[in-house]
């Protein structure tokens, strides 16, 4: 029986939504807002994807996951494009991965800084205070909590 397209358009999105973000395990590609569309085009489905930041190293890694996906799914017929425009944003990041990522104890990116400004991820404290621009990565800058003095990282808006 030949499964109709819709359905493994499906099966495609389902199984990239399981692809972590290698530098953040508790966030899916889903999630991130990196899987931008699956689509069936000329005989072909093309995966697109945009890389949270240029040079991201993560991205690599991602597409290899892809290929492990779509190889347990046994489609061959496919490829992967990087769309670089319009560039990746954290405001595509979904609420539930903000959620994953501050549970993770991460401060999810905050697009309205002023009025909501960043908190420590783990007692919620607002009083907190940037140690560096610079992170693990180079998405993310090293803060402190002065209430709990614990450090954090921040994941930085784009
Ligand atoms: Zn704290």
């Amino acid at each position: 029986m030949v499964k109709n397209q819709s359905h493994v358009r499906l099966d495609i999105y389902e199984a990239l939504s399981e692809v972590c973000d290698p530098e953040i395990p508790v966030l899916t590609i889903d999630d991130l807002g990196v899987l931008r569309s699956v689509e069936f085009v000329s005989n072909e489905w093309v995966i697109s994807i945009t890389p949270t930041y240029s040079g991201c190293p993560a991205m690599n890694m991602i597409e290899a996951n892809i290929r492990i996906a779509m190889a347990a799914l046994h489609i061959e017929n496919y490829r992967i494009e990087r769309v670089l425009s319009p560039a990746w944003t954290t405001d595509w990041m979904s609420e539930e991965g903000r959620l994953k990522l501050e549970q993770y104890g991460i401060a999810p990116p905050n697009p309205d800084r002023n009025n909501n400004p960043v908190r420590c991820p783990i007692c919620k404290s607002d009083s907190v205070d940037e140690i560096s621009a610079f992170g693990s990565t180079a998405c993310k800058s090293l803060w402190k909590c002065n209430k709990c003095l614990e450090p954090f990282d921040y994941f930085k808006c784009h």
